[in-house]
């Protein structure tokens, strides 16, 4: 991997925007209730770290994350809280994941079976934290019929169980939106599900970012706090946030090349945009290979304060905007963030990539350094 440490393009991560909305959330939720900072995806492209390290900080107890791997990233930064991977890990790691003291999401009993017979086969005596998942409507992994559910339990229950059954726990399709009809439709079957659980295990959970900020009651005794930590509203504009949620990351660079464009010259691959008068255009050293999609040409960039058109075809590296008068080569660019009285939101980029601010975060590439204030 290479990082662009001599390019003028960053991503800033204000840290104390990511203490002040878990902070937020600690007084708002039930003093009994954990939060786990989820930090997948290189926490949604912040960096897992420094992200993990700020939430503990501001009180998260445990960190969710995809894959085994950024588990182990986690430990490997000397972090000694509770991780639990939320998709299905490959049974085949089962000592790796018992030795290293990491929960994981299991869906079935064939994982169990499986994941049985390696600890046995590497005599590990260290036990496997299991959170069964249910699948209450989201169609992705876990158990779905109570007889099922059933069978999964009496195995992590079994005298000599190579399993510690340390939680139960669902996730809601649509608890970010207006319309609780399906999430209603989800809690109606986790209710019949965790009824033939006897003696609940330590962790009983179902909240996301969006199931705590609008359906706090429901909130078992964790919250897996996503993308409400990095500020960013779960549900984009659709509801508000019970508290100001504080974006955490910008994104800047510094023009690299200005010159005068005269009227019926062209800009960039395909010659898409014509100069209609005389005018300025400026380069910027980001394109497409860092995360900056080409579908946003024709968005604007923040320059002196000031909304900034992107001209032509979006390169890998690099793309072009028109200037509202000639300014000096290293004035810097906001990509992301604010300048002056202006600024461009996630949700904005988003909105003009016709996506969800969580794609444009996690798509940020690692050559784009992270720098923390
Ligand atoms: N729980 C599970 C199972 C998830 O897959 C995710 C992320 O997609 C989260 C919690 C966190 O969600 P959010 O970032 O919307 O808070």
């Amino acid at each position: 991997v290479v990082i662009g440490e001599h390019r003028h393009t960053q991503v800033h991560v204000d840290l104390q925007a990511i203490k002040h909305n878990i902070d937020e959330e600690m007084t708002r939720k039930d003093p009994l209730t954990e939060l786990w900072a989820v930090v997948k995806a290189n926490g949604y492209g912040h960096g897992i770290v420094p992200v993990a390290q700020a939430a503990k900080q501001a009180g998260a107890t445990g960190f969710c994350v995809a894959i085994l791997d950024e588990a182990l990233a986690l430990r490997r930064a000397g972090l000694t809280e509770p991780i639990l991977v939320l998709g299905i890990v490959e049974p085949e790691y089962a000592a790796l994941i018992a030795e290293q003291h990491i929960s994981v999401a299991v869906g079935s009993q064939a994982w169990l079976d499986d994941a049985a017979a390696v600890l046995t086969a590497n005599k590990v005596t260290a036990p496997l934290a299991v959170h069964l998942a249910l699948d209450t409507g989201m169609g992705r992994i876990g158990f779905q019929t109570p007889a099922d559910l059933s069978v999964a339990v009496q195995t992590l229950r079994q005298p000599n169980s190579p399993f510690d059954f340390e939680g139960i726990f669902t996730h809601f399709a649509t608890a970010d939106q207006a319309d609780d009809t399906y999430f209603m439709h989800q809690i109606h079957q986790w209710q019949a599900l965790i009824a033939v659980v006897d003696d609940l295990p330590r962790y009983v959970h179902v909240s996301n970012s969006a199931t705590s900020l609008w359906h706090q009651a429901c909130n078992g005794n964790l919250i897996r706090f996503g993308v409400a930590l990095y500020g960013l509203n779960p549900s984009g504009t659709e509801l508000t946030a019970p508290y100001h949620l504080q974006p955490a990351l910008s994104l800047t660079a510094a023009l690299t090349f200005v010159k005068p464009l005269a009227k019926g010259q062209s800009v960039s691959y395909g010659a898409t945009y014509t100069a209609q008068q005389d005018e300025w255009v400026g380069t910027v050293p980001i394109g497409y290979a860092d995360g900056y999609e080409r579908r946003l040409q024709g968005f604007h960039v923040l320059i002196d304060g000031q909304f900034c058109e992107i001209v032509g075809r979006i390169c890998m590296d690099q793309l072009m905007v028109r200037l509202p008068k000639q300014l000096p080569v290293g004035t810097k660019v906001t990509l992301v963030g604010t300048d002056g009285d202006q600024t461009i939101s996630l949700q904005d980029v988003a909105d003009y990539c016709g996506t969800i601010h969580y794609e444009i975060a996690c798509g940020l590439a690692t050559r784009v350094p992270r720098v923390y204030t």
